[in-house]
């Protein structure tokens, strides 16, 4: 039997990123910049990397900063509004930018490939969401982070902001929207290709294209054997770190690493599409991000939104997502992915968030049983005379929603969550959103929980603070927020 010299060097590596989207490689990005000279070996099963979620085509593009998308900022049973999960956001996307920032004084990304600055608008009708949307606006614009926001009720202005979306629309019709110019459409497909790119240069990356991690195991104390499989047949290679970022695709991973916490998890896929317009005199004439309210019981990721997208440097409209359901983990995935992920300690917390949320179970059945006219009908919400013949049918990404086992039973969770074992030899990143847009705060939490002794060395502080100068700082401040948007804006100036 052929027995692996896991001494030899080639073999071993410092972290291994299982999945080649945008999670693993600002991971990898981070690690070379703090540690240079280690090995990375990302692990791709597909034959190029950001096919899946970070694909352009399979998600919204929004850079999300809370600066439109309601479903950060629910209103609570007293009436007020809740601006927590907003503010966190808003400092993560911050992050981001004083990532890229920093990576293009550097060279080694070009913004003007990936980020497109244009409004972002929320937009709603009738009383209830127009009192809403007023007390929203009162607490976030009170805070320097949300000063420029701007509110309207205005036909004539709105009209000026989103002419697409006010024609044809009866006027008198109760309707407000708030805007804030310093927004972004994103395409995380080609910056993490970038990424890749700036590391592949560097020597530092290994990148192993049409290769699946199918098991791993702690060998000993010290390492991870990782099996991988590609078409020449079944290999190992080992690490003292295992990244999971693979998507969809890391709640199985998780499972097979056998750490006591992923018994906590089971996942429950949730799948989409848009209507996408390439009509260049439609898309000429709308430059915003405009999101809605969610309808009652649908999940956050399915707030109704119109974006303007500049994908490849083709520039057009998408509206959506619509809710979809199959049992498939990742879009390249298989039928089977939900039911191998079911297991005994798994089975009771789906059963219980199943029952505990027939809201979202009534909201997707509805949403199954769509046909054309009725996606149309919800497109005309927001514009009111779009056309059938302008619009094509596209399927988005897939998200795994995570189902956490808890003291009060199973508990559906709509955001990311980092999971890492006790010795901080594995993270796993499950969840959706706010996703790709908040990736540079999500890695730094796993450096943070996995990396600790390196984090806190000064070796690393003062490649983070030249990296990130506002890293470990309170953002409330005014004066660092004012400090680092200048320098962010020179990046978004650059567009
Ligand atoms: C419909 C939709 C809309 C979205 N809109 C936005 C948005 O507007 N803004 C935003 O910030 N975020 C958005 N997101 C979320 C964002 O797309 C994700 O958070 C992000 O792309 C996740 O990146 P990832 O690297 O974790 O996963 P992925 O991009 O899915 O990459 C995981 C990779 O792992 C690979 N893989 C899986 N299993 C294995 C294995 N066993 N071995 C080797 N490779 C493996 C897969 O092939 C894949 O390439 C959206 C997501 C969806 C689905």
């Amino acid at each position: 039997m052929y027995v692996p010299d896991i001494n030899r060097s080639e073999l071993r590596y410092e972290a291994v990123l299982i999945g080649g989207g945008i999670m693993s490689s600002t991971l990898a990005v981070l690690l070379h910049e703090l540690e240079p000279e280690a090995r990375l070996l990302i692990v791709e099963r597909l034959d190029a990397p950001a096919l899946e979620s970070s694909a352009a085509v399979n998600n919204a593009g929004t850079g999300h900063a809370a600066n439109c998308e309601l479903n950060y900022t629910p209103l609570q049973g007293d009436g007020t509004v809740n601006i927590l999960k907003a503010l966190e956001i808003n400092k993560a996307f911050e992050q981001s930018l004083e990532f890229w920032a920093s990576l293009t004084e550097k060279g080694k990304i070009n913004p003007q490939k990936f980020l497109n600055v244009l409004p972002q608008i929320s937009i709603v009708w009738g009383e209830p969401d127009v009192s809403y949307l007023r007390k929203r606006y009162q607490e976030l614009n009170a805070l320097p982070a949300f000063a420029d926001m701007e509110w309207s009720t205005d036909f004539g202005e709105l009209a000026e902001w989103m002419p697409l979306v006010m024609e044809g629309r009866a006027f008198g019709q109760q309707i407000a929207a708030t805007r804030t110019l310093r927004g972004t459409d994103i395409d995380f497909g080609s910056l993490t290709k970038a990424y890749l790119q700036s590391l592949e240069k560097t020597g530092a990356l290994e990148l192993k294209l049409s290769t699946e991690v199918i098991d791993l195991q702690r060998d000993d104390k010290r390492s991870w054997k990782i099996e991988l499989k590609d078409e020449y047949g079944i290999s190992e290679v080992y690490s003292p770190f295992v990244f999971l970022g693979a998507g969809g695709g890391s709640l199985t991973l998780l499972q097979k690493s056998e750490i006591p916490e992923a018994s906590q998890y089971a996942g429950f896929p949730v799948s989409g599409q848009w209507l996408v317009c390439s009509d260049s005199e439609l898309t000429e004439k709308h430059n915003a991000k405009v999101y809605g309210k969610a309808k009652v019981g649908a999940p956050p990721m399915s707030v109704p939104h119109l974006d303007s997208r500049w994908i490849d440097g083709e520039r057009s409209l998408l509206f959506g997502p619509f809710a979809g359901f199959t049992t498939k983990f990742l879009k390249e995935g298989s039928g089977m992915d939900l039911f191998r992920s079911i297991n005994k300690a798994n089975f009771a917390p789906m059963m219980q968030v199943g029952m505990n949320n027939f809201d979202l179970v009534k909201y997707l059945f509805a949403q199954l049983r769509l046909d054309d006219d009725e996606r149309m009908k919800s497109l005309k919400e927001f514009l009111p005379r779009a056309n059938q013949k302008d619009w094509t049918l596209s399927v988005a990404g897939q998200r795994v929603q995570i189902i956490k086992r808890t003291n009060q039973g199973g508990v559906l969770q709509m955001g990311t969550e980092v999971v890492t074992s006790a010795d901080g030899s594995l993270a796993a990143l499950l969840g959706a959103s706010p996703g790709a847009s908040t990736a540079v705060t999500i890695m730094l939490e796993v450096l943070q929980r996995c990396w600790a002794d390196k984090m806190s060395s000064d070796g690393w502080i003062k490649r983070l603070r030249a990296l990130l100068p506002s890293f470990g700082k309170d953002f409330n401040d005014e004066v660092l927020l004012i400090e680092t948007r200048k320098r962010s804006n020179s990046l978004l100036n650059l567009m």
